[in-house]
């Protein structure tokens, strides 16, 4: 599968995120092209891992694990903050390697090529000690670091699994990057840079550097285990209102879906979304809050369908107001009785 028809599939899922959709196609493109040929060598030098900065419920997670549904690669997620409160952070390595096996139905070798992504490994800055008992972040760095760098890992079962082929994603909202990367940012050689080459220098200036991530609190080795880093960007309020419509598992194709099991056409004014976005935009957490939104507003219907089989479309004119039940004698025609 070439990149072109990666982004095509993961377009079909994942709104938005055109640069984060071709970046990772084409990492994981090459990747499989060197593990085609064998050429991820002893120190895992070759291989390029990804790391994904960009606020939460934006995509980061969903992109990946997306394409690796596609490219049928066993894939896995763990969370950087769990590894930093461990006592053992060995023995929860060994556990996430553990599940990457079970993904793969127990092929060592599928396993061996699959994906992991970590999320929050931000919140790994080397500053923070984390407490005594618990590992500090930039120990989990290290324990990272080793399996990014194809060290072997011995599973609970006696197994041992070749970390080399495997490709790590690692995933951070990275607050306070931005204010590091203005610092840091170039303004050329000569200031009144101009047309063309000020998009250039801007386009230069907006890809993050090792430098800006290393001053962020990651340390030297672990940034650069990831040479490929590529951002997400805030859903929009027009974003946020898409995501609920539009990928092929949109909320309101499955709400829809199910209350057609029942017979009953669910109909949402398309102003509803964009009030759904309004209040997901409030809560700071990209497009996570919006089935908490969503299935709140339907859970009057949910309730009252199954006690009325009469009920054949349901109506949603706004988010403020209450659903219009229609019967079927009233179809089609007037919006029906208001219950
Ligand atoms: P994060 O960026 O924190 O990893 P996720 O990818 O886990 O966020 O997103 C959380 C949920 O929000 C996803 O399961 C998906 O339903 C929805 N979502 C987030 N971003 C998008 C997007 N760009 N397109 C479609 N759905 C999205």
């Amino acid at each position: 599968m070439k990149p072109s028809d990666i982004v095509r599939y993961l377009d079909r899922y994942v709104i938005g995120q055109d640069d984060a959709k071709r970046t990772l196609a084409v990492a994981v493109y090459t990747h499989r092209r060197k593990l085609a040929l064998g050429r991820a060598n002893a120190t895992g030098m070759d291989k390029s891992n990804v790391l994904i900065v960009g606020p939460t419920g934006c995509g980061k997670t969903l992109l990946c694990a997306t394409l690796a549904r596609q490219l049928s690669i066993p894939f896995v997620t763990a969370d950087a903050t769990v590894l930093a409160q461990s006592q053992y952070v060995g023995q929860e390595i060994e556990a996430i390697m553990a599940r990457l096996l079970e993904r793969a139905d127990g092929d060592l070798r599928q396993a061996e090529q699959g994906i992991v992504f970590i999320d929050e490994v931000d919140k790994l800055r080397a500053a923070g000690d984390g407490g005594k008992s618990a590992a500090s972040g930039e120990s989990v760095q290290h324990a990272l670091l080793k399996i990014m760098e194809g060290y072997p890992v011995h599973l609970p079962d006696g197994r041992i699994i070749d970390t080399r082929g495997i490709l790590f994603i690692c995933g951070g909202a990275f607050v306070g990057l931005e204010q590091i990367m203005e610092r840091t940012r170039s303004y050329g050689y000569v200031a009144t840079t101009q047309g063309d080459d000020e998009k250039i220098l801007e386009r230069l200036n907006s890809r993050i550097k090792p430098t800006d991530l290393v001053e962020f609190g990651l340390i030297p080795e672990f940034t650069g285990r990831l040479p490929v880093v590529v951002r997400v960007q805030p859903l929009s309020r027009e974003m946020l209102a898409r995501v609920m419509v539009e990928p092929h598992d949109a909320l309101y194709r499955q709400f829809q879906a199910i209350l057609a099991e029942e017979g009953v056409r669910l109909v949402v004014a398309p102003r509803v979304f964009g009030q759904i976005a309004d209040i997901a935009l409030e809560y700071k957490a990209g497009a996570r809050s919006l089935r908490g939104i969503f299935e709140e507003l339907l859970t009057p219907v949910l309730f009252a369908i199954p006690d009325r089989p009469e009920i054949k479309q349901v109506h949603i004119p706004s988010l403020y107001e209450a659903p219009l039940f229609v019967g079927e004698e009233e179809l089609p025609g007037n919006p029906g009785e208001v219950p």
